[in-house]
């Protein structure tokens, strides 16, 4: 074996995995989260303009000051906080190596860190690296709305716990952290003295209507004391839907940014300069462009949700995000099968339309075993033929 011990346990992402299966056996993919459109012209025409008209080497070790500047205009007008661009806004290679970046700067061996299952699985990952301990607080299915019980979450910290990792609007449930919970998670991070890591890459992905008509983003940084020891994280990728740009950043105070930096200087010093010039173009786009983002992703997702529905899935419309977590039980019980996996398995074969099994996100299995993800972050078409595979083997009745 030549893999080093930290990353045995965690083996092929579970992403890779089945985008593979999914294109060996020629499946619709609603598996890996990513548009299968691109992102807005103008944001396109500024990155061509920019290899021609901006500097192509290295960028400042923390981000062009152009974007960076933009990142801080944004996160004033979010939170109503000024912050120093230099000292306080880092430019990643995605928010995939915000996380890093951010564990091995500013964690060490032995701590512990708590995360809600299911997570995104970049974080077990990347606590790894740093040689930090993940403890799992479960976000219980409570018939297709998640939640954490205040308890488990104040009995999870022990004198090793150092940070709580968040993720608002959450992959893969679809929830969007209320205020309320924002302020249970913040008043144990403040008891406890805890950093906070907020991963927020889908925070302009709300879809606040009748199905979930309280769903707001809400930064937990800009909750009281919030601020000082929080990390906010966000991407380009998904709200432009440009996944492949891998243009991320760290938002945190002067302190925790040297903590960051001491780690991103290393990892990748500098994030491609012109990208970085677009990606402040980006930033400006008018309010109609994510009107136009929401209404969008609202339509496919009632699309996929209605029609999972009338194949006997049970699916709460998620509030936030790219995904729709379905209790698969309806469905895959006649059938005699049993887990997420086992039913992936058998939609790619049998239906040619490829999931992802969540269990990939829990530490206790079994609380996820009866649960499928299928991404809404696709075009009409890419919808209407998955829909259309799985009618046809329901009609089969296999
Ligand atoms: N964020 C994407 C998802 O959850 C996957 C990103 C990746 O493949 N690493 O599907």
């Amino acid at each position: 074996m030549t893999v080093a011990d930290r990353f045995k346990p965690f083996g092929t992402t579970i992403f890779a995995e089945i985008t593979s299966r999914a294109v060996e056996a020629q499946a619709v993919n609603l598996g890996q989260g990513f548009p299968d459109f691109d992102g807005p012209e103008f944001i396109k025409l500024a990155a061509k303009r920019a290899i021609d008209e901006k500097p192509n080497q290295y960028a400042p070790m923390g981000g062009v000051p152009e974007f960076t500047n933009a990142i801080a205009s944004r996160w004033q007008r979010d939170t109503g906080q000024a912050i120093d661009p230099k000292s306080q806004v880092t430019v990643t290679a995605g928010c995939t190596e915000a996380i890093p970046a951010t564990t091995l700067g500013l964690l060490n061996p032995g701590d512990e860190v708590i995360l809600f299952e299911p997570y995104y699985d970049s974080y077990p990952a990347s606590l790894a690296m740093a040689g930090a301990k993940p403890v799992f607080v479960t976000l219980h299915d409570r018939g297709g709305s998640f939640a954490f019980d205040e308890a488990e979450l104040r009995a999870a910290v022990t004198s090793k716990t150092r940070a709580i990792i968040l993720n608002t609007p959450h992959n893969p449930t679809g929830k969007v952290f209320s205020r309320a919970e924002l302020e249970q998670i913040a008043g144990v991070c403040r008891e406890q003295d805890l950093l906070c890591i907020s991963d927020e890459v889908y925070d302009r992905l709300v879809y606040r209507d009748e199905h979930n008509p309280e769903a707001e983003h809400v930064s937990i940084a800009s909750l009281p004391g919030m601020a000082e020891r929080t990390i906010t994280l966000n991407s380009l990728g998904k709200t432009f839907s440009l996944t492949g740009w891998k243009i991320g950043w760290a938002i945190a105070s002067p302190e925790l940014t040297e903590g960051i930096r001491a780690a991103h200087q290393y990892l990748t010093y500098a994030v491609s300069t012109p990208m970085q010039y677009a990606a402040s173009e980006a930033l400006g786009a008018p309010g109609s462009y994510y009107e136009e983002l929401t209404a969008t992703f609202t339509a496919r997702r009632d699309a996929l949700a209605a029609a999972l529905e009338r194949l006997g899935f049970k699916v709460n419309r998620p509030a936030g995000g790219y995904f729709i977590l379905a209790d698969h039980r309806g469905v895959s019980e006649p059938l005699g099968l049993k887990t997420d996996v086992e039913v992936c398995h058998h939609l790619i074969e049998h239906a040619g339309v490829a999931t992802i099994p969540p269990t990939a996100f829990y530490d206790h299995k079994q609380r996820g075993q009866h649960l499928l993800r299928f991404a809404f972050c696709k075009t009409q078409e890419t919808i209407d033929a998955a829909v259309q595979r799985l009618q046809k083997l329901a009609r089969a009745g296999v």
